[in-house]
């Protein structure tokens, strides 16, 4: 998630909910801490981004025989980095770190030749055909209304409804829409009018990682991974796509292309379009309401477009570039870490879907953009290269991240996480029911919890 200027709240503890087949505990308290139980067995672990390394570093530190499968060439799932268009790794998936009050961020910060900080840079505007600095709007009735939007959405107390159907019944200006889709809609994942504003508004009264959010200064997340998971990552079975799960006995089978591999516990940890698309098929079927979760949260299209030019044609102090029709919103990555003239596009939801739908016809898309905003052809005259990363399209995520839909809520992924039989058990962004789902901490939190409750007797 690309939290900008998001305001948090403080938090309030939620009570266990129970849910027919077992206890869910919050992650709300202690969401950090370890705390197994006795049990001990033959764990397999499905999915190996930062919620599967973890929990599969956590099971194998109690000694249990894990095998961890992951369907792709490569380990990391949405935490992912370009090498070599600059002198900097620029990060295809997560980038930010939220706040400095989470385990991922100690990870981080402990890791050698990796360093955080928060870029000094400025926020550009794209409204009525006019693109200007914050300091250079100031003052504008049109932009304000969308910054207030946008700090007070997470404070909505009424019917449920989406973002964009709270602006439009505000009577918000039309002007203003590009720009809060790009602050709200497209940092959660998707666009203002799929967004839940009561949605929004729970999860942000639970989220306690911290305010501030952190850029890489020096090094890259491979780093943190390979540095804090070298062990782990050695053990990850890669090109191992699970296609069926049978939890019917009292082991569990768990088929890939080649090989059915057999343990008394599953740990999945496949993105939520994974469940939604039925990569997998469960025998016997998963319960109705785990489905019903499935649908009731939302995940879709998402890309970064990465470009980069021969020389700058932004204002070097820019940081973000808000508010692009096509766009939604560009940033200078390598911004207080390097010189590269490059920027990344960020698009989520029907922005998305429709770069995706242009293939690498994405790219003209954007440079003319920059144009329009720029004049003549400030962006297209120096551009060198460019790489697409189509979060919708690599074959075992399908989609950015979790959000909340209209009707859904954190009960929703408080049944998505809820383990079934005591055989499968359940992990990752979707599943985090106190506030940081969508996240990488978020991710990492739900595998401790996952954790918690695989070694219960
Ligand atoms: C464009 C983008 C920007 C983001 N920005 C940020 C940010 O700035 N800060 C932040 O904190 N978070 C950000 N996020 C979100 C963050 O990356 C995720 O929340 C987090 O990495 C998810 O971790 P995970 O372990 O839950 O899932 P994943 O990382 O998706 O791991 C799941 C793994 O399961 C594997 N898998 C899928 N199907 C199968 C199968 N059938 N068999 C075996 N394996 C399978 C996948 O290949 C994958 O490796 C961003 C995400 C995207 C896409």
């Amino acid at each position: 998630m690309e939290r900008k200027s998001f305001i948090r709240q403080s938090l309030l503890a939620i009570p266990a909910l129970y849910l027919g087949n077992s206890w869910l505990f919050s992650s709300c308290n202690k969401k950090d801490e370890v705390k197994p139980g006795d049990w001990r067995g033959d764990v397999i672990v499905i999915g190996a981004g930062i919620a599967g390394l973890h929990a599969a570093k956590l099971l194998i530190n109690l000694g249990m025989n894990v095998t961890i499968l992951e369907a792709s060439d490569k380990t990391g799932g949405r935490i992912r980095a370009l090498s070599g268009m600059a002198d900097f790794d620029i990060q295809l998936g997560a980038e930010e770190v939220h706040g400095n009050k989470s385990e991922w961020y100690n990870l981080v910060t402990a890791t050698p030749g990796v360093s955080l900080h928060t870029p000094d840079g400025e926020d550009y505007f794209f409204m009525n055909n006019t693109l200007k600095s914050e300091t250079a709007w100031a003052g504008d009735a049109t932009l304000v209304q969308a910054q207030t939007f946008e700090s007070t959405a997470r404070n909505y107390s009424g019917a449920d409804k989406t973002v964009h159907q709270a602006e439009l019944d505000q009577g918000n200006n039309p002007a203003n829409f590009e720009i809060s889709n790009a602050l709200i809609g497209n940092e959660y994942g998707t666009s203002n009018n799929r967004l839940s504003i009561a949605g929004i508004t729970e999860e942000d009264r639970l989220w306690e990682s911290g305010d501030k959010n952190y850029n890489l200064k020096t090094g890259s997340y491979n780093d943190v991974l390979q540095h804090h998971y070298a062990a782990v990552i050695d053990k990850v079975l890669l090109n191992s796509p699970v296609t069926a799960i049978d939890y019917n006995g009292t082991k569990v089978n768990v088929t890939t292309a080649g090989k059915v591999y057999t343990a008394d516990r599953v740990v999945i940890t496949v993105p939520l379009s994974v469940l939604k698309n039925e990569l997998i098929s469960f025998m016997p079927a998963l319960p109705a309401a785990k489905k019903t979760a499935i649908s009731a949260i939302g995940m879709g299209a998402g890309m970064k477009v990465i470009m980069k030019f021969n020389s700058r044609f932004w204002d070097g102090a820019m940081d973000s570039l808000i508010g692009g029709p096509k766009s939604a919103e560009m940033w200078v990555p390598g911004l207080g870490r390097s010189g590269a003239f490059v920027l990344t596009a960020f698009i989520m939801g029907e922005k998305a879907e429709y770069l995706s739908s242009l293939g690498t016809g994405a790219v003209s898309a954007l440079l003319s953009e920059l144009d329009m905003m720029y004049g003549g052809a400030a962006a297209s005259s120096v551009f060198d290269t460019a790489h697409i990363i189509d979060w919708g399209k690599e074959p075992y995520i399908l989609g950015a991240y979790s959000y909340p839909v209209v009707g859904g809520g954190i009960a929703q992924r408080a049944q998505l996480g809820s383990s079934v039989d005591k055989k499968l058990f359940f992990a990752g962004e979707a599943t985090h029911t106190a506030g940081h789902s969508g996240t990488v901490h978020g991710a990492l939190e739900t595998a401790i919890r996952v954790v918690n409750e695989v070694t219960q007797n």
